[in-house]
């Protein structure tokens, strides 16, 4: 496998090196826009241990970083109200609130994809979240319908640590193994690119996400005995615990390893092969800082997402998709006090909205989705002063073949009861 010089340099961006992705920012914004986590965890060193190359945004003029927020904010509900019907505009939950707030729907990424599907009226789906959202989006939507994605650079550490080449050879190793591939199941999660998503389409394979992994799991086994899951390591083994799946039954591939690091009987003796990926927000949380919020906060109750590890999710009081998370504080009577385990935009949007409860992150220094954070208003102006000159910016458009394969995998999901 082939590891592509990486290019992001933080440093390098402030002064302007035009090699790099985004020198149009300011220092500000830069600051504001970059936040970069722990060494090892983070989504750029993510990104430069896998050798991704994060998609190139147009640069856009620094005025429409300059600009008063309130201004900006004003010319973008003008935009807004002038397109009316043409325009509808999803927000991922782990945007921050300077975007949400233009949202017409709001959800985890699954439920975007079932409200993507539903939109038949809109010429325009604007999607506030990140790439493999809007390929998911592009192919779900009808043919007369364009998705954007406000910046290019909105990607996901997590989706690009599985590449299509990476998994196609993977499945052809496991088969070399003495594993028959009929009998094994691709599960790809929501976070993948279309070209996942492809694969599973064509090899008799499924799209999960965090909300439905458990029934897609049921679908799969009714189907064959073994699941290949990618790209995340957690999800994969969080939801094969929870089916009951011994964990000496659920091996790790590692695509930097030959034959994945595993023996060809490792392979024919597990249940589930598992990918190794993982999500740069969800990785850090410990279970130490679960034991220090219950130290701080008698009575607290810990709710972390499927993508966090294992001991996290076993020593946490319950784990669940966003929107699980999100019903579930809801519905919590009034005095309750919660430690969530997700991304921080969505954390302090809950205790903002849901004032009658004390709601806070488990860790203490957490930083945003550096990658859903590349989305800002400022891109959402620019985008939409392009729309209503009828010239679309940003569009994101999946390969025909690509599109039909993933939408067979997508189907199937979403056909899941
Ligand atoms: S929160 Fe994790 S999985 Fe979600 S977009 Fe960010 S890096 Fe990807």
């Amino acid at each position: 496998m082939a590891m592509p010089v990486v290019t992001f340099d933080p440093a390098a961006d402030r002064v302007g090196d035009p090699t790099i992705t985004t020198p149009w920012l300011v220092d500000a914004q830069l600051d504001a826009a970059s936040c970069v986590p722990e060494e090892g965890t983070g989504a750029y060193e993510t990104l430069r241990a896998y050798g991704a190359k994060p998609l190139r945004q147009q640069r856009i003029p620094r005025e429409y970083f300059r600009m008063d927020a309130v201004e900006r904010d004003a010319r973008i509900w003008a935009l807004r109200r002038e397109l009316g019907d043409r325009l509808v505009i999803l927000g991922h939950h782990y945007q921050r609130d300077e975007v949400i707030q233009f949202a017409d729907y709001r959800g985890d990424s699954y439920k975007l994809s079932q409200l993507a599907a539903a939109q038949n009226e809109a010429e325009f789906v604007l999607f506030c979240g990140v790439h493999f959202m809007a390929e998911s989006a592009d192919i779900l939507t009808s043919p007369r319908q364009k998705v954007i994605l406000p910046n290019l650079e909105a990607g996901c550490s997590m989706a690009d640590m599985a590449k299509g080449d990476d998994v196609e050879a993977a499945w052809r190793a496991i088969g070399r193994a003495g594993v028959d591939l009929d009998t094994v199941i691709p599960v790809t999660y929501m976070n993948s690119t279309a070209e996942l998503k492809a694969f599973c389409g064509r090899n008799g394979g499924i799209v999960c996400t965090s909300s439905n992994a458990s029934r897609v799991y049921d679908w799969a086994f009714e189907r064959g005995e073994k699941i290949m899951f990618f790209p995340d390591e957690h999800l994969g083994r969080n939801t094969g615990v929870a089916k009951g799946i011994p964990e000496d039954r659920m091996v790790v591939w590692d695509p930097f390893q030959p034959m994945g690091g595993l023996t060809a009987g490792q392979l024919r003796d597990a249940t589930v092969i598992l990918w190794k990926g993982y999500c740069s927000v969800h990785a850090r949380f410990s279970v130490e800082q679960i034991e220090t919020a219950r130290a701080e906060h008698p009575g607290v109750n810990v709710i972390v997402h499927p993508e966090c590890r294992l001991e996290v999710v076993q020593a946490a009081d319950s784990a669940g998709s966003t929107e699980f998370i999100i019903d579930t504080i809801t519905a919590a009577p009034a005095g309750t006090v919660w430690a969530v385990g997700t991304e921080i935009n969505l954390v302090n949007r809950l205790n903002a909205e849901l004032p009658d409860k004390e709601i806070f992150c488990l860790d203490p220094v957490v930083c945003p989705c550096s990658t859903m954070y590349r989305v800002h208003p400022s891109y959402i102006l620019w985008t939409l002063e392009h729309l209503v000159e009828d010239e679309v910016v940003n569009q994101i458009t999946v390969d025909p073949t690509v599109a039909r394969e993933a939408l067979v995998a997508l189907d199937r999901m979403l056909a899941v009861p």
